[in-house]
């Protein structure tokens, strides 16, 4: 298995499958503790991405990110638009114009789009956002891809699991960055739609590899 353009264009496809398939339920998380608008953000946009692959194969996986990044900041507006959009840009930027992506340049990769989704949205781990997903993923990912010669699949699988797990951990935080801060305490016993949405599009680089 390589990951190469090809697994690139699979993986962006496989994210709007999932924004489709997931639209109500990140809806639903997004009308507890935000403006019930999530779901229907990212499936547009990632639709969006989809037309745009649709118009020229990118050559490579940085290209097809760089293009998901213009895609999300112009189509997702709101708050998950310019951080995605950075989240995508910042990890193209990483892979630069590498034909394939071995698993310490997606851990890389990984953290260069954590960086992004930071400056951008200066949340810190713990404020219940996509920091609090994208976080552990670049932890298991590094550890899985340390030392080198590590499974390309392990580290995906390391990464998307960390970023599960850390969206089901944001259910009992209090919100301290975004929309849902507004509501303070009364944000606390709910899953954040950001986070959800993070581990969906790395479950769906595991999905592209498979
Ligand atoms: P909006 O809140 O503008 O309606 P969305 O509903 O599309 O935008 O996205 C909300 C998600 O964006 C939240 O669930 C959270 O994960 C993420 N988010 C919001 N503000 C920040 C921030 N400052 N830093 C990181 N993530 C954030
Ligand atoms: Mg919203
Ligand atoms: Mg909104």
């Amino acid at each position: 298995m390589v990951l190469d353009a090809a697994w690139a264009v699979k993986w962006l496809n496989l994210c709007a499958e999932a924004m489709a398939e997931h639209r109500v339920e990140l809806i639903e998380l997004d009308r507890a503790i935000g403006d019930s608008d999530h779901g229907e953000n990212m499936d547009r946009g990632f639709q969006a991405v989809v037309a745009k692959l649709g118009e020229g194969t990118p050559e490579t996986p940085g290209a097809a990110m760089k293009l998901t990044a213009m895609t999300l900041m112009s189509k997702v507006g709101g708050a998950a638009g310019p951080l995605y959009g950075t989240a995508f840009l910042r990890a193209a930027t990483s892979l630069g114009d590498s034909a394939e992506v071995d698993p310490g340049a997606w851990a890389e990769a990984l953290a260069a789009a954590r960086d992004g989704i930071v400056a951008r949205g200066k949340a810190e781990p713990g404020d219940k956002t996509m920091v609090d997903a994208w976080t552990p993923a670049v932890e298991a990912a590094r550890a899985a891809a340390d030392g080198g010669g590590a499974d390309l699949m392990a580290v995906l699988v390391a990464a998307a699991e960390a970023a599960e797990a850390g969206a089901v951990a944001t259910d009992p935080l209090v919100a301290r960055k975004g929309r849902a801060s507004y509501l303070g305490e009364r944000s606390a016993g709910h899953r954040d739609p950001g986070a959800v949405s993070s581990a969906l599009i790395l479950r769906a680089a595991v999905g592209a590899a498979a």
